[in-house]
């Protein structure tokens, strides 16, 4: 077993049979299982238990899976290496010594590491495309309102999708095909998922598949990432598949948009952690503001800290329309930049991450480089779009990923194509 991969391994299981019996799972630890502990990751919540599923669990349960732990993550899924983790770091099974990713790093690593046939991670700005590309295994993240986020502890909400990971493409669908559809208790949710069969879909057929690839998302990329990228691209062409060059120019504003509206919805939804209604709740005497106040400095990490700070003051009066209002004209942007591209291609391939794996700890005392090797995934958040990414290689030994990005629930067409490679 890979090491700190799980922060609670606890076995749930599931129905006698249904599409995932004799599956094992990895859940990530911010979903909520009754009578399991869901700490996301945090002091804040490390005793909590939740008194009820979430959807995707009931989903997973009824589909006969066994869940077999509550996977390491990023505190509150802040962050892209799974250091923030209150419960320590993982390691890379498929790089050691290397971050798993993240936020959703230990879902990543259970799959890469065999301790889990699948897992669940959630995506808000590219923690489950991130660490399935460090991983060196197959994640993805769905449409906005494909999968329910009934029972997933809130970060940024408008950005945020539960999505599967597995080895193969086809084993990631047929995880989806379980997960995905209509949900009352959300009202985000779509019924597209209802009558789609993704894991039929993994075909690998990708003859006469038109590939854009935007310019801007190879810009500033590692060469060794650049390099496997193309290797994976031909591949394809091979297959029958053609490639041209297509441009979102307006991607180079999304890191900077993204950490805005990202924030901003964490600084509201974390108000809640007030250590009345819910995790930990600090000794300290005083009145209720000390209290209050006490309890978020001991619960809190430094990372979610300076996200609250920071959301807290762009959604503040007198600065509202300077940062978050802009940041959401920048969102209509780079929605806007997609669907052209979109109209030009079937689906858009860059690299997952623009560098490989960092080496534990080397990228923790950094946060701006932490967040500017988000570059290639936010934008698809924000765009609402869903994305693949599966293995393209390695460059000096460390795991590449790919990421396909696709139109509005045209999951199939991604996994059609991404299953030619994996
Ligand atoms: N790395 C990004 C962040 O820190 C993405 C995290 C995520 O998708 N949960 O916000």
């Amino acid at each position: 077993m890979a090491e700190n991969v799980f922060i609670t391994e606890e076995t749930i299981e599931g129905a006698a049979d249904g599409p995932l019996a004799g599956r094992t799972v990895a859940v990530k630890d911010n979903i909520s299982t009754a009578g399991v502990r869901t700490t996301c990751g945090s002091k804040m919540l490390e005793e909590y238990v939740p008194p009820y599923d979430a959807t995707v669990v009931e989903r997973l349960k009824d589909a006969g899976a066994t869940i077999v732990g509550k996977a390491n993550m990023d505190e509150f899924g802040m962050g892209t290496t799974t250091e923030t983790s209150y419960f320590g770091s993982t390691d890379n099974p498929a790089a050691p010594g290397h971050v798993p990713g993240g936020s959703s790093g230990g879902s990543a690593a259970a799959v890469a590491a065999g301790d889990a046939d699948l897992a669940l991670g959630s995506d808000t700005g590219g923690s489950i495309r991130c660490p399935a590309a460090f991983c060196g295994v197959v994640g993805i993240k769905p449409t906005y309102g494909l999968v329910s986020r009934y029972g997933l502890v809130a970060y940024g909400n408008s950005l945020e999708q539960i999505g599967p990971f597995a080895e193969t493409v086809e084993d990631a669908a047929a995880l989806l095909d379980v997960i995905a559809g209509d949900d009352e208790r959300d009202a985000t949710t779509h019924d597209a998922g209802d009558e789609a069969n993704y894991a039929d879909a993994a075909t690998g057929d990708v003859d006469g598949l038109s590939i854009g690839v935007p310019t801007e998302l190879l810009d500033g990329a590692d060469d060794g990432v650049v390099e496997t990228f193309w290797d994976a691209i031909a591949e394809l062409e091979d297959r029958g598949a053609e490639y041209h060059e297509v441009s979102l120019p307006s991607v180079e504003h999304a890191v900077e948009a993204y950490y805005v509206i990202a924030m901003s919805e964490a600084s509201s939804n974390l108000a809640r952690f007030d250590g009345v209604r819910y995790g930990h709740s600090s000794d300290a005497e005083g009145n209720w503001n000390e209290t209050f106040a006490q309890t978020r400095k001991e619960g809190f990490g430094d990372e979610v800290k300076r996200r609250i700070l920071l959301g807290t003051y762009a959604l503040s009066a007198g600065y509202h329309d300077k940062y978050y209002k802009k940041a959401q004209d920048a969102r209509a942007w780079v929605k806007q930049d997609f669907d052209e591209a979109l109209s030009e291609a079937d689906v858009l391939a860059s690299p997952t991450m623009p560098v490989p794996p960092f080496e534990l700890g080397e990228s923790l005392d950094d946060p701006l480089q932490m967040y500017l090797a988000d570059a290639n995934t936010v934008p698809v958040n924000l765009a609402d779009l869903p994305a693949i990414s599966v293995p393209a290689g390695e460059t000096d030994g460390l795991p590449v990923g790919l990421q396909l990005v696709g139109p509005a629930f045209g999951e199939e067409r991604l996994i059609r194509a991404a299953s030619a490679l994996a």
